[in-house]
């Protein structure tokens, strides 16, 4: 993975401070405990300056994650927005990922959390192709995961909390190990769940498949996306319980989430995925989805937040 490239400011309950203070005490609640949740967000460049992508609806499931967890946020979901764009625009940022994280603080010990003062803090910084260079134009390899998803009553999905991607970092740490960029995990019923920091689709006959919200999935932003493009294409979009062996026998399958965007996927498992190269159905999505976050479709405008513009 490349190092985080630094920029000059961070926002930190409420202002803007220098990178290198964006420091915290080794003691603090979300460093034993995991108790943060946080986004991944991405801004564009546009004809009209940058852009970030569906930043309401982030910023919307941000402050769920921290309800759920019982956490205090400080700031309005309006103030976040605001505070996302002053981070851009501090840096002098075009297009960026943008991670907003609220954690747990210092000053408590043990696991109660409720004592631990709330912090928030917004990064942005310059960020590629999250699967590597070629991932989006050549596809990537995968393998099914020997860990699950946690179940339902265990660690609730719909956060993006901190402490879920203990789970996607043995995901990946097993991926690695045996040559693969990513995994895809089944929930705990053995039905297909998600990647470790993405949502899946499948293609078959023309149909479009994805996982339901009760299959362990982060309920993923870019997914919703998805969904309305392809119904909007005229395409059936199907919700529903998926066994393992349709990752074998799809005619495509591909990755979307903020960070990968819409990534291909070209075998599961060594087994090759269709042809084995990214199909048109992909093709088309890709395209769309690039249009849409760039600008250029004057349809999706409500779905960028400019920069410039506050
Ligand atoms: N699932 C997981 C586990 C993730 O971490 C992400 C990335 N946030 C996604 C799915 C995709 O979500 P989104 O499209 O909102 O980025």
């Amino acid at each position: 993975m490349p190092k985080v490239p630094e920029t000059e400011f961070v926002w930190r309950n409420g202002k803007l401070i220098k990178w290198a203070d964006a420091t915290i005490h080794a003691l603090s609640h979300v460093v034993h405990y995991g108790s943060s949740v946080f986004e991944g967000i991405r801004a564009y460049t546009t004809s009209r300056g940058p852009a970030v992508f569906r930043l309401k609806e982030h910023i919307r499931r941000l402050v769920d994650s921290a309800k759920i967890y019982h956490m205090e946020v400080p700031y309005s979901a309006d103030e976040l927005c605001r505070a996302t764009a002053q981070t851009i625009h501090g840096n002098k940022l075009n297009a960026c990922y943008i991670r907003p994280v609220i954690f747990r603080g210092y000053g408590t010990v043990g696991v109660d959390p409720l004592g631990a003062p709330s912090e928030v803090f917004i990064f942005a910084y310059p960020w590629g192709a999250y699967l590597g260079e070629k991932s989006q134009q050549e596809g990537v390899d995968v393998m099914v995961s020997s860990w699950n998803r946690q179940a339902p009553n265990t660690l609730p999905a719909f956060a993006k909390a901190g402490g879920n991607y203990l789970n996607s970092q043995l995901m990946k740490i097993e991926a690695r190990a045996q040559g693969f960029v990513e995994a895809i995990a089944l929930d705990t019923r053995g039905f297909v769940s998600e990647g470790s920091g993405e949502n899946l689709f499948f293609v078959r006959n023309g149909t479009l498949y994805t996982p339901p919200l009760v299959a362990a999935i982060l309920p993923g932003i870019t997914r919703d996306t998805v969904i309305q493009i392809a119904r909007e294409r005229g395409l059936t979009v199907v919700e529903g319980d998926l066994p393992r062996e349709m990752l074998y026998v799809s005619d495509e399958l591909f990755f979307v989430g903020t960070a990968v965007e819409i990534t291909p996927i070209r075998s599961v498992d060594r087994i090759p995925v269709g042809t084995g190269k990214p199909g048109p159905v992909t093709r088309d999505i890709q395209a769309a989805y690039a249009a849409i976050v760039t600008g250029k479709d004057s349809a999706k405008q409500d779905w960028l937040y400019h920069v410039g513009a506050d």
